[in-house]
């Protein structure tokens, strides 16, 4: 199924990787210093990308914006995220 929801990224991001080395679906890919949600990929809306994303630079539709918090298990981080793949 592809992805109904638009995802997008302000100026805040420094294409530092993390929401492409954390996306479980390999949705995201940064291409030419562009973070891209490929079209034909299957995301699984786990939402890890925006609540990863140190910057808080990923913005969904217009109901997670800058102004919606982020939320990270305090007992988890992003690195055993990543290795859970
Ligand atoms: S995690 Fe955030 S700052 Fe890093 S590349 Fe992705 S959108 Fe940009
Ligand atoms: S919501 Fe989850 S599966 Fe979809 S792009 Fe973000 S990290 Fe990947």
């Amino acid at each position: 199924m592809k992805s109904v929801i638009k995802y997008s990224v302000d100026s805040s991001c420094n294409l530092c990787g993390i929401c492409e080395k954390i996306c479980p679906s390999d949705t995201i890919k940064i291409k030419d210093n562009k973070v891209v949600w490929q079209k034909d990929a299957n995301c699984y809306y786990c939402f890890a990308c925006f609540n990863a994303c140190p910057n808080q630079s990923i913005l969904i539709d217009d109901r997670y914006t800058d102004k919606k918090g982020r939320y990270i298990h305090p007992g988890i981080s992003i690195k055993d995220l990543i290795s859970q793949k």
